[in-house]
């Protein structure tokens, strides 16, 4: 058995969704995973806020808006009066919720609830879509088996008991089909995966069942080597391994969330990522590649500020690294690249928001300097430290533009660069060039 995971542009219309139709159909029996189709969410998200500023008028705009969406593609998607009315149906529920939530207090659990809707909108409609084409698809209300613990990390132990049964319970099933992105929290609460979670309910599901294969359907050919906004001649990569791909996903290349890979990694579980608009192209295989020794794909992360903390206090000295830590995350705030000397460390953030007040107690320590407007460029591949000559190779294709941090070793999978947001797309071009154009 399989998931196949499509996101909102491949259900973003009604011509996308019987192209979904169409792929599912004759795969075999398996699971089926749904986002909202494109823009729902946001516009949930909107109405959100306007409950949140009390303003109904306001709301009330956006869900005609998003209702009259329906209307059109329910109208297309189905063939007979007997379907539209059904599927009708199924959509009102959800708007004539979205009318009634007339409170006083618009709460967060009012808002996850507002958010739930898209997901369930979808799938309602995908279900009797591939029932009028003849389909025995069985729907399984994600609410119901996709649950969060204590610390707001999935269980798995209760998604497996509960979604076992479902499954066995419906032997003669052709497909079934659930909702991505949401869930309960460990009070049986209405909660998300946050946004983007749709990969990750795939990957919680696949680990879930022992699926065999976890197939994303986006709209690209797969992971490419290079972003493919700022560089021609991309291509996409074949093979990664689990660690190459959690790198890259984090590092901006928008194909995959980054929790995605994590269950799937532990259940040893291949990831492919598929193209509904080229189904029999070959895609992105994500799994416990062999050691390819050699480099994969380039990405980059916007937005990055460096901080250095310059003292000659540090020179011999223990804890001083453990007292600016410790600054930052007590402001709440993650530090993704790290380099140090014996007389100075810089750190990357990417969130400002407490950047002043940070600076503030850095001085403490030392001469504190920041860089703005920085992108960390993550150059990922089989990077052993045994192997010679990527490092060379990487520097050797940046020789031209100024860099201000370089960090390798923290992983076998990357090597991460800092260089001026004016040179990011130089640099990944000059990286295409230099590593992959040989
Ligand atoms: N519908 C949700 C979102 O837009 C989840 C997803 O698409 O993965 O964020
Ligand atoms: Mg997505």
């Amino acid at each position: 058995m399989k998931v196949m995971k499509f996101g909102g542009t491949s259900v973003g219309s009604a011509l996308r969704m019987k192209s979904v139709a169409e792929l599912v159909s004759g795969r075999g029996r398996n699971i089926i995973v749904l986002s909202a189709m494109s823009g729902t969410t946001n516009s949930l998200v909107e109405i959100s806020n306007y409950m949140y500023k009390k303003n109904p008028a306001g709301a009330a705009e956006v869900i005609n808006a998003l209702q009259s969406k329906y209307t059109s593609v329910i109208a297309e998607l189905f063939d007979t009066e007997e379907y539209r009315e059904k599927a009708t149906d199924v959509v009102d529920r959800y708007f004539d919720f979205l009318r009634n939530i007339n409170k006083p207090a618009f709460t967060v659990f009012d808002e996850k609830e507002v958010l739930a809707c898209g997901e369930q909108m979808s799938t309602g409609l995908m279900d009797l879509y591939l029932k009028s084409r003849g389909v025995k698809v069985v729907l399984l209300p994600a609410l119901e088996f996709m649950r969060m613990d204590k610390d707001g990390e999935p269980d798995l132990d209760y998604i497996c008991k509960n979604l076992r049964p479902m499954l066995d319970a419906n032997p003669d099933a052709d497909l079934f089909l659930t909702q991505g992105f949401i869930c309960r929290n460990a009070y049986g609460e209405v909660d998300n995966l946050q946004r983007g979670g749709s990969d990750y309910t795939a990957s919680l599901i696949g680990a879930a069942i022992d699926a065999d294969e976890i197939e994303i359907w986006t709209d690209i050919d797969g992971m490419h080597n290079n972003d493919p906004r700022f560089v021609e001649n991309t291509s996409p990569v074949g093979q990664l391994h689990f660690e190459e791909a959690a790198e890259l996903a984090y590092f901006g290349a928008k194909i995959l969330h980054p929790t995605c890979v994590l269950p799937a990694k532990l259940k040893n579980i291949p990831v492919r990522l598929l193209n509904t608009m080229a189904p029999d192209a070959p895609g992105t295989v994500i799994y416990n590649a062999k050691p390819s020794r050699e480099i994969k794909a380039v990405a980059a992360k916007d937005n990055i500020t460096a901080i250095k903390i310059k003292s000659g206090r540090m020179l011999l000295a223990y804890g001083f690294l453990r007292k600016v830590f410790e600054i930052f995350e007590s402001y709440k705030t993650p530090i993704d690249m790290v380099v140090t000397s014996e007389v100075g460390v810089s750190v990357t953030i990417d969130n400002e928001r407490s950047l002043d007040a940070i600076v503030d107690e850095l001085k403490k320590y030392g001469t504190v300097t920041i860089d703005r407007d920085m992108v960390i460029i993550c150059v990922v591949g089989d990077l052993e430290w045994q192997n010679r000559g990527f490092e060379a190779d990487v520097v050797n294709a940046l020789k031209d533009i100024p860099v201000r941090m370089i960090s390798y070793g923290g992983s076998n999978y990357n090597i991460s660069l800092l260089v001026k947001k004016d040179d990011k797309v130089k640099a990944l071009n000059m990286l295409s060039k230099g590593l992959f154009d040989k």
